[in-house]
């Protein structure tokens, strides 16, 4: 079902009739929360070092303008490039440019969620420049022309026959899917060939570190490494948000994202890299560049009810918890982040495409994800709040606003509460079986399409309170 057209109730639609998809995304969900919440009770005053996470993010984001420029001069000292790219649009040109300066026909990248949302793979195929994924998973969704399905772990949804399949494909060559030794030897022999011959190696940067000028990735194959050390150009491409001031901000960093995205102490590699190879040093790309993107985040920063989803640093963990992604899985979400971060963060980017603002009604508001979340974002407040915004911009429906216009006026009077609960005692008779109302009414198919939903009382609180007091009275006389 294409994004473009659908809303997000048609995608969840068609994603609970996908069995083995439902199965795999609980499985691995459940794998990762449980994994977290023993490797935060191992590392202990877990709330403190979530605190202490919030603090900082949201430090760094009320003086953001400050730390850009001291990373970008910093960046610069060190022997880099910076570049601020107000647009996607902007900084896939920029890339292409640096592609085309140095002659490039083969580009190899490790796992970026910007680089996603800049749809860069197509751009640079689009100028005859292969773009090859190199972390796993991200290989895996890229052989089967797929966007991401989770922050973490892309091909959550493909199970080992997909992939054996997608390998065949690509190498004319039987895998059996059970022998899974094979399949990794394949892509690693594949993507060994890539790492050897690509010109320009791409990453996206979980943070950059303001007073070195550094850009710090956390991977667990080592592909991160050999992108960022064999190429002769290396191009990271970061959020704009995705600061931190001192590498001892590094340090709770490191104790929050591994653990809280896959309950890892730490991921296998954690990579610091400071401009490109100076004199005397064996490996490392000839040149540095850092883009910073901006797309849409600076009205993000400008709005103090959303600032703080510039928090994130992407771990997941909201997506692990989450009663409607554990269903639906990611690409129900329509687009490049999944999951409740999703709900909130693809509106907020997306602001004048009204296709994505069905988005914030994919939760039941549990606040699970506020609880998993290691920098503590209210993600159930901002929901809420996006919802607010759809109402005042008129993008509720008809039955919506009219429904909801008729609640308001029976509440406001006991009056007209007590005439509209007899009414609806009334109304729904026909539809009554023991005590529920069964049967699918159009204008409550939400509740009654899936479920029974039980029937109101015929009699209020206040007319059974009545009726107790005779019958206290009565006792006590
Ligand atoms: S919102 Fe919080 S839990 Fe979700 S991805 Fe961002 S940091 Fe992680």
């Amino acid at each position: 079902m294409s994004a473009e057209r659908s809303t997000i109730k048609e995608r969840a639609k068609e994603a609970l009739k996908d069995d083995y998809l439902r199965g795999a995304v609980k499985s691995t969900t459940d794998r990762l929360r449980t994994n977290k919440l023993a490797s935060q009770e191992a590392l202990g005053n877990w709330e403190w070092w979530r605190e202490r996470g919030r603090q900082i993010r949201a430090h760094v984001v009320a003086n953001l303008d400050y730390y850009l420029s001291q990373l970008a001069e910093n960046v610069r000292q060190n022997g880099g490039h910076i570049y601020f790219c107000e647009t996607g649009h902007e900084a896939v040109k920029q890339v292409i440019e640096i592609a085309k300066r140095v002659k490039a026909r083969s580009v190899v990248k490790s796992k970026s969620m910007v680089s996603e949302e800049l749809h860069l793979n197509h751009a640079l195929e689009q100028e005859g420049i292969e773009a090859v994924e190199t972390d796993l998973g991200e290989y895996i969704i890229q052989l089967a022309k797929e966007g991401p399905s989770h922050i973490i772990a892309p091909s959550i949804h493909k199970n080992r026959h997909q992939v054996a399949e997608l390998f065949a494909e690509t190498d004319g060559k039987e895998f059996i899917p059970s022998d899974t030794q094979t399949l990794t030897a394949f892509a690693r022999a594949k993507l060994r060939e890539k790492f050897m011959t690509g010109e320009i190696g791409v990453t996206g940067c979980n943070f950059a570190i303001a007073e070195t000028g550094s850009v710090c990735l956390f991977t667990n194959e080592g592909n991160g490494r050999m992108v960022t050390s064999l190429p002769k150009v290396h191009i990271a491409i970061m959020g704009m948000e995705r600061i931190l001031p001192t590498v001892e901000d590094l340090e709770v960093m490191m104790n929050l994202l591994p653990r809280a995205g896959t309950g890892q102490k730490l991921t296998s590699y954690v990579s610091i890299i400071t401009g490109p190879r100076k004199s005397g040093e064996v490996d490392g790309p000839e040149e540095f560049h850092l883009l910073v993107v901006d797309n849409g985040r600076s009205e993000i920063l400008e709005d103090e009810d959303f600032r703080q989803v510039l928090h994130c640093i992407r771990c997941g963990a909201c997506l692990n918890v989450c009663p409607v992604y554990r269903q639906i899985g990611g690409h129900a979400y329509g687009w490049v982040y999944p999951g409740p971060i999703g709900a909130v963060i693809t509106p907020l980017l997306n602001e004048r495409n009204d296709q994505y603002q069905d988005l914030p009604y994919a939760s039941s508001l549990c606040a699970a994800c506020y609880e998993a979340c290691p920098v503590k974002i209210p993600l159930h407040d901002l929901l809420v709040k996006l919802r607010a915004r759809n109402v005042e911009k008129g993008r509720t429906s008809r039955w919506e606003k009219l429904s909801f216009r008729m609640y308001r006026h029976a509440f406001r009077s006991p009056k007209r509460y007590r005439v509209a609960i007899r009414l609806a005692s009334r109304l729904q008779k026909p539809f009554l079986r023991h005590g529920f109302i069964q049967a699918q009414l159009p204008i409550l198919n939400g509740w009654t399409g899936a479920r029974d939903l039980r029937g109101f009382s015929g009699e209020s609180f206040r007319d059974r309170w009545k009726t107790l007091q005779n019958v206290l009275e009565k006792d006590k006389g």
